[in-house]
């Protein structure tokens, strides 16, 4: 029994070398009842591929779910990353021809956002004043596209998805690290959403844009959020979220991960109104967080074979083992192995993929001086 009005489309993201279009399936949810709209896309870092796993289980459910507002589902938005291989591996990360990360050339701009205020008067309406902020923006992505110099691929990819992202007022892109454990980036205005996850790590961030799709919709709504509240002197609230969910590590899919996964996005989905009638209710469970300063990468010293000893998740104490490396060139001596100890208390929440690394590689990426989020 189908209860949702459902859509499904393609959008052209990019022409192969033999001049074919590379394209991305949209399935479109409409409810019968006014609500959020919502935005949810997978694997720009083509590697990251379970996400793919939870838009499926996603769909299924909205199938028979009646929802409020709008759901759009955009699964393996990168066509291009996902199909470059070097051997085994997917080289997802980067456009392998000039080494772009393809989540970083989405577009914020904090002067229009200015511009913008300066034509809201005193009397028009919140709602008003949205449509606007995203006609003007989705203008600009326009004629961004148009330019007569062009754009390198990535930006040209990450521009097409933001027209779509814009309109939302819910963002959810989703990743996963290289060898990881759930973490969502969470922007600090948002901190009380990030309860309404079943993701135990939690990193807030500022209103900095790098140059990510949740930054590129946080940045420009929250910027904005700051300019009417000053002009108006008074508590307005935009209402729009958007987050990075990282789901585990790259390269696998779990069917039983993505539905937990899928399952955790519609709790969410359920506090904000998005579903008729919710019965999807976030998980009492400890969630710990850290705000982006201290979310700290620990490098290599030395290049070498690494036993990575402590797991994503662990809680690790200063000067604990997070990890012994084997020196190739010394193995008759004792400097054949060395520990790589926790410089202060720590949760690894992601470590590097492979266990032969170079000096100066990232090798875990760690939670220092978090605090527990209460309930
Ligand atoms: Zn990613």
């Amino acid at each position: 029994m189908l209860v949702n009005k459902f859509e499904k489309d393609y959008l052209v993201v990019a022409q192969n070398a033999s001049g074919r279009n590379m394209n991305v399936p949209l399935y479109r949810f409409k409810g019968s009842k006014p609500g959020p709209k919502v935005y949810i896309q997978s694997s720009i870092h083509g590697a990251e591929v379970q996400g793919n796993v939870v838009i499926y289980h996603l769909i299924n459910t909205l199938k028979t779910t009646p929802i409020c507002g709008e759901v759009t589902l955009v699964p393996n938005c990168n066509p291009v990353g996902t199909n470059i291989k070097a051997g085994e591996y997917t080289l997802g990360r980067f456009d392998p021809i000039n080494g772009t990360n393809w989540n970083r050339g989405y577009y914020f701009d904090e002067a229009l956002v200015e511009r913008f205020v300066d034509t809201v008067d005193d009397e028009e309406p919140l709602e008003k004043v949205k449509s606007r902020f995203r006609k003007v923006l989705k203008q600009k992505i326009d004629e961004k596209l148009q330019e007569t110099w062009g754009l390198g691929l990535a930006q040209q990819l990450n521009l097409k998805l933001q027209q779509l992202a814009f309109d939302a007022d819910i963002v959810i892109d989703l990743h996963n690290g290289p060898v990881s454990t759930r973490h969502i980036y969470v922007p600090e205005y948002a901190k009380d959403s990030a309860k309404l996850f079943n993701i135990p790590h939690v990193i807030l961030i500022p209103n900095t844009f790098a140059g990510a799709l949740d930054e590129a919709t946080f940045c420009h709504w929250w910027t904005l959020q700051n300019l009417l509240r000053a002009k108006r002197n008074s508590d307005i609230n935009v209402d729009v979220e958007a987050f990075t969910l990282e789901m585990g590590s790259q390269e696998v899919i779990s069917f039983d991960e993505g539905r937990y996964d899928a399952d955790s996005i519609l709790c969410y989905l359920g506090a904000k109104n998005c579903l008729e009638s919710n019965t999807y209710f976030p998980k009492s469970m400890r969630r710990v967080a850290v705000t982006l300063d201290n979310y700290k990468i620990l490098y290599t010293r030395q290049g070498g074979i690494v036993d990575y000893l402590a797991a994503p998740g662990d809680q690790v104490k200063k000067g604990q083992a997070l990890a012994r490396v084997l020196n190739v060139d010394e193995l008759e001596n004792d400097r054949a192995s060395q520990v790589i100890e926790a410089p202060c208390d720590l949760i690894p929440i992601l470590h590097f993929p492979s266990a032969s690394v170079l000096s100066g590689t990232q090798l875990y990426k760690c939670f220092t001086d978090y605090f527990e989020l209460t309930e």
